[in-house]
């Protein structure tokens, strides 16, 4: 029985378990800023999240992403994240 390996990542806003595919990773670095990571291959600590401003919304409030990193994660960054984000859905 052969099985597809597709790692799955929980997204921290909805906690739903999703492929690395599906998901953008958020990184943070050693200097402590956040940037999205569209490679996957940036270094530092990363969590995952639906690519959309609903699940980032979501992180905010349950504050996901501070357990993620374990440090706080400023509200500019949530902003500077969903714009980001939302500059990729209107494309
Ligand atoms: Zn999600």
């Amino acid at each position: 029985m052969k099985q597809r390996k597709t790692p799955l990542r929980k997204c921290t806003g909805c906690q739903e378990m999703k492929s690395k595919k599906e998901l953008i990773r958020i990184v943070r670095n050693d200097e402590g800023e956040f940037s999205l990571d569209r490679t996957g291959k940036k270094p530092g600590r990363g969590a995952y999240i639906c690519p959309n401003s609903e699940c980032l919304t979501k992180a905010q409030k349950s504050k996901g992403l501070e357990r993620s990193f374990k440090a706080p994660v400023p509200k500019e960054v949530y902003e500077q994240l969903l714009n980001e984000l939302c500059g990729e859905e209107n494309e």
